[in-house]
């Protein structure tokens, strides 16, 4: 059993510290920045296995020197590439064992927003950085929209209760765009609400669910004819598959 502590960095980044239940030991995922993490592990006395990457963007990665600088223990540092010397490399279907063997996390494979990027997951938890947010997913800035399409199909195939926690609050804005395509969706609206709520409380959406994002993300439902008739009638063209739809998605949604 782990619990996982939000860490707020920048503007809108969430830096995910997964703590071991039956001890101070604790993983980061995507420390963009080491002060917020060091002030936490330092006030609850943590000690820092390992640091999770799920690709090179500075807003991820910069604060892994200082955090490493600032331990005495030895952290082990994955990512898909290269990123620092000590770089442990992972890849698609290996699987990563914490806190003696109490925690595992899975590594799959999802490039588009960059190539190196990957997803850590298991049958409850899910860590994908800039690929899926709620109701939103990441730019495309390195691969294909058939890569990121792909991706996001083969998080979509999680189990419903997976527990998704993306690296940016970014929902409110995103739901705004979800709207704008489903207005009749009734999950939809109730999540808007939801949200609105939250936000005015100060609270994080996230983690959101796999089962809640197929419900009201766009860019999970390119097979939903409410979803797809919506985008063909505003963009005045024909969609003829799904990764089409997506493409003509992620475009439409860069420039909204
Ligand atoms: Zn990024």
């Amino acid at each position: 059993m782990v619990n996982i502590l939000t860490i707020k960095s920048f503007n809108d980044n969430y830096i995910w510290l997964i703590k071991d239940s039956q001890s101070q030991h604790c993983i980061v995922v995507d420390p963009g920045d080491a002060g917020p993490v060091l002030e936490i592990v330092a006030a609850q006395q943590l000690v820092v296995d390992a640091i999770l990457l799920t690709h090179r963007h500075y807003d991820h990665i910069d604060g892994v020197e200082a955090l490493l600088s600032e331990s005495d223990e030895t952290i082990a540092v994955y990512s898909k590439d290269k990123l620092f010397s000590k770089s442990l490399l992972v890849k698609e279907g290996q699987v990563l064992s914490f806190f003696g063997g109490r925690f595992s996390l899975n590594v799959m494979e999802v490039p588009g927003h960059t190539l190196d990027h990957v997803a850590y997951y298991n049958k409850e938890l899910l860590f994908c950085g800039d690929t899926l947010f709620s109701a939103g997913c990441g730019r495309v800035f390195e691969g294909t929209f058939a890569q990121m399409f792909a991706a996001l199909s083969r998080l979509a195939g999680l189990p419903d209760t997976t527990q998704v926690y993306c690296a940016h609050e970014y929902t409110q804005n995103n739901l705004i765009f979800a709207f704008h395509l489903e207005p009749k969706n009734e999950q939809l609206l109730k999540y808007i609400q939801l949200v609105s709520k939250k936000r005015q409380q100060g609270l994080a959406t996230i983690p959101t669910t796999i089962g809640l994002e197929k419900a009201l993300n766009p860019f999970l439902r390119c097979q939903q004819s409410s979803l797809v008739n919506s985008l063909q009638k505003q963009l005045a063209i024909e969609l003829s598959d799904p990764l089409s739809c997506f493409t003509a998605l992620r475009k439409y949604k860069d420039h909204f």
